[in-house]
């Protein structure tokens, strides 16, 4: 809903509901207040009615009592009863007559004899007439009868009224008087405080049980003993009172069917319902016109209200509104627009603040624009430097693949595995093409002492496509076209337009595949160039990239080539070495294995003939020449032995085992005891561990560097040291003396074989033992070295893999 006709709606609602409300109690309570008013008033005038309808009985009971109080009339009465005379009876009438003149209402008074017949009466047509039927006979015979209303002779109502009649305690008859209904019906006409409709009303039940209104009714004045109601449509205030309740009614309906107040009474004497009534619209019409005071009131109030709401909202709203048609157009983006202030109140106020508040919007608008062109600006500048890093990310990123390419395929040519230089060539040739995107390539070795060029490696493309008759695969320097320049110039050649005419260009034989672009690169081996490789036909020109390209890779290919020739070679050395080795080793064993038997005759005979023929077959010098012969032989029995020993390491070595080197030591310990006690050498020994080795070597291992360390003693008595320690993977073993020690220019020399420091005959021995164990230690995958400095003793180290030792025992 607009603002307009909300305001409207709120103001007209603010004023005409609280008076609606307001005027709407007023009513109810005018309402309540008026009815309770009616009420009392009817209530009041019916109990004043009630006592003027009984005081009109009393008054009408004194008329019967005046009339037959008349002494004269009564003697005459009782005379013409005795003695039936007609003066008797008149001088009766004629005192009836006199009562009748004293009282205006009465109409006829007759006497009535007991058997009902008129006996005097002021009207001679009833002289004689028999009414001993009649009610008022019949009742007035045993008391006062005062409810007889009837018509008289003219048509008029009139009551019949009747008492007993006695003189000096005789019984006369009974005295009737017709007399005007007046003193009862006088107060029915009487309408004061009841208004327009307001009126009191008698009634009384008939003989059939039906109700009778007795007196006139202010509506309907012939009712008086005509109307009759039956008793079930009779209006619900008179039954009441006929019911003899006496109470008000606030909402009944009368005899006419009007909705009416009353009051009900009930006159004991007679046996009548007395009903005060008073029309409901008469009495609520002061509240009607003040209903329509109250209607009128308020719409007055409404349209004065919606006037003036109209007049206020116009001014308050209208700027408010123009101010929202102002605001939308701004919303829509016409920032130029500003509202026009119309007043100085508040309302002038919101609109001059609403024109600023437009006016900092349009700032901050100008402001944001330029901000966002500013940044929009920088962005750019960011996109197109981001562009930029991008391409040069890509850039990069094809270079590095490019990289990544040719490290493959260096990595390729590393691993591959040739039986020839030209297979790995032919392989490097296909892949250097593929690299530069070329389409065809050779490579040809140089020899730069002849000069000449051999054929190593042509793609396959150009085999296929060239047609030229004789393909020759040696070409000499001097009669190379284009393709020999790189050689001449001793620098890489790149032609991107072969076909252009070129100086250099010899032109090539029929059937050549046709070249478009061409590069050529020489192969440095130091100073020599030792190969040139080509490629050509790539789609886009050659770069120096390809150039570097070509040099990084076949320099590569070349020393890959080189170190494989180098590496068959070693292999070609080994397997010889190897073969050799073991043809040594063989030969010694045999050797000395075969030696050891004639080695010993010669020695044991030789003995034999010292001992028998010592002094007397030969001369001395002859036994010192036999000397020398058992001593030379019993030298080369040593050495036979010690050989044996040494080619057996590898020969005869036996399986590896668990090998407590503590068992082995001390073993070892027993066996060169009577040397150690000879040289009083002190020996301590650490914990060793358990490994997995050939016991009997290890037994050889300690054996001969335990001996060493306590043979070549100083001039202190000799102490040895047995120790190992775990030093990464290994058991590192140490045996350190302190003895005569060694120079390190001899560390390497001592453990060739027969390599010996000293004279046989300062220190014996073969040179054999230190062979032997650096042999045994190899054959455990071990290393052995010493560490010693002349006369401060030495340390013999050799570890054996700690892989190959099982837990160390303690
Ligand atoms: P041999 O002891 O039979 O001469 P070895 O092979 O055992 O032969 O030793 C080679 C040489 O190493 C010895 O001649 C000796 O000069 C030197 N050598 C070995 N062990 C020691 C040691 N513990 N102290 C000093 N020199 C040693």
């Amino acid at each position: 809903m607009k603002i307009f006709p909300k305001t409207l709606l709120i103001v007209v609602s603010i004023a005409v509901i609280p008076l609606l409300i307001a005027l709407l109690i007023a009513y109810s309570i005018a309402e309540k207040t008026l009815t309770e008013h009616i009420l009392r008033e009817l209530e009041a005038i019916a109990h004043i009615q009630e006592h003027r309808v009984e005081d009109g009985i009393l008054r009408l009971k004194e008329r019967l009592d005046l009339v037959r109080s008349r002494v004269p009339a009564l003697v005459a009465i009782e005379r013409f009863y005795e003695t039936g005379e007609k003066a008797q009876q008149d001088i009766a009438i004629s005192a009836l007559a006199g009562a009748k003149a004293a009282i205006d209402e009465i109409k006829i008074i007759s006497i009535l004899s007991m058997n009902g017949r008129v006996v005097a009466s002021t009207d001679s047509a009833l002289h004689d007439k028999d009414f001993s039927k009649e009610e008022f006979f019949v009742s007035g015979s045993h008391g006062y009868y005062l409810d007889s209303f009837a018509f008289s002779n003219t048509g008029e109502v009139v009551m019949n009224l009747a008492c007993p009649v006695e003189y000096q305690g005789r019984r006369l008859g009974v005295l009737v008087i017709e007399s005007s209904p007046d003193a009862i019906t006088a107060l029915t006409r009487d309408y004061t405080g009841l208004g327009k409709t307001g009126e009191a009303l008698l009634a009384r039940k008939n003989k059939d049980g039906n109700v009778l209104y007795i007196t006139p009714l202010r509506f309907d004045r012939d009712a008086a003993l005509k109307r009759t109601v039956p008793w079930g449509k009779a209006a619900k205030p008179i039954v009441q009172a006929l019911l003899k309740q006496e109470s008000v009614l606030e909402d009944e309906l009368d005899y006419r069917g009007e909705h009416v107040f009353a009051a009900t009474r009930h006159i004991k004497e007679t046996d009548w319902g007395l009903v005060v009534k008073m029309d409901r619209a008469e009495v609520f019409n002061p509240l009607e016109q003040m209903r329509y005071l109250f209607i009128s009131l308020v719409v007055v109030t409404a349209i004065l209200v919606v006037l003036v709401a109209f007049l206020v909202s116009g001014k308050v709203v209208k700027p408010i509104v123009q101010l929202s048609s102002v605001a939308g157009k701004i919303s829509e983006g016409d920032l130029l627009l500003r509202a026009e202030v119309t007043s100085g109140d508040e309302i002038g106020e919101l609109q001059q603040y609403f024109n600023k508040m437009t006016d900092d919007l349009t700032a901050a608008n100008a402001f944001l624009d330029q901000k966002v062109k500013d940044r929009t600006a920088e962005l750019f500048e960011v996109n197109r430097s981001l562009i930029l890093e991008v391409q040069e990310r890509m850039e990069a990123e094809r270079k590095l693949l490019h990289d990544e390419a040719r490290l493959k395929v260096l990595l390729d040519i590393a691993q591959f595995r040739s039986k020839d230089i030209q297979e790995m060539l032919d392989f490097t040739l296909h892949e250097v093409i593929r690299l530069s995107r070329s389409r065809i390539g050779y490579i040809y070795f140089y020899d730069e002492q002849k000069q000449e060029f051999t054929l190593n490696s042509w793609s396959k493309d150009v085999m296929t496509q060239c047609l030229v008759m004789e393909k020759k695969t040696c070409y000499e320097l001097g009669k190379t076209g284009i393709w020999g320049e790189a050689v001449r110039q001793r620098k890489p050649i790149m032609l991107n337009d072969f076909p252009a005419s070129h100086s250099l260009k010899k032109g090539y034989p029929e059937g050549h595949v046709p070249l478009l672009k061409y590069l050529t690169v020489p192969v440095f081996r130091e100073d020599r160039i030792v190969a040139v490789v080509a490629v050509a036909n790539k789609e886009t020109d050659y770069t120096e990239d390809d150039v570097k390209e070509l040099t990084i890779i076949m320099d590569a290919v070349w020393q890959i080539v080189e170190r494989q020739e180098a590496e068959r070679e070693l292999a070609r050395y080994a397997t010889a070495l190897e073969r050799s080795n073991k043809e040594l080793e063989q030969f010694a064993y045999v050797a000395s294995h075969d030696l050891q038997e004639p080695l010993r005759k010669i020695a044991s005979f030789t003995e034999l003939l010292s001992s028998r023929y010592r002094g007397k077959l030969l001369d001395e010098k002859a036994d010192t020449f036999m000397e020398f012969i058992v001593d030379g032989a019993r030298r080369m029995q040593r050495l036979i032995n010690d050989l044996l020993t040494f080619s057996r390491v590898m020969t005869q070595g036996r399986e590896f085992t668990k090998t407590d080197c503590n068992l082995v030591l001390s073993k070892v310990l027993q066996d060169l005891d009577l040397s150690i006690r000879e040289n009083n050498a002190a020996i301590s020994c650490g914990t060793l561990p358990v490994v997995i080795a050939d016991q009997t070597q290890m037994a050889q291992l300690f054996q001969n560097l335990i001996g060493n360390a306590i043979k070549y003693h100083g001039e202190d008595q000799p102490r040895v040291e047995i120790s190992a320690e775990l030093k990464g993977q290994d058991w590192q073993f140490s045996i350190t003396d302190n003895g005569i020690g060694i120079a390190q220019e001899f560390y390497d020399r001592i453990f060739v074989l027969f390599q010996r420091l000293h004279a046989k005959t300062e220190y014996t021995g073969t040179g054999i033992g230190l062979a032997v164990c650096k042999k045994i230690v190899e054959r455990h995958r071990g290393k052995i070295w010493v560490e010693s400095a002349p006369g401060r003793g030495s340390t013999f180290f050799f570890t054996i893999p700690a892989s190959m030792s099982s837990e160390r025992q303690t």
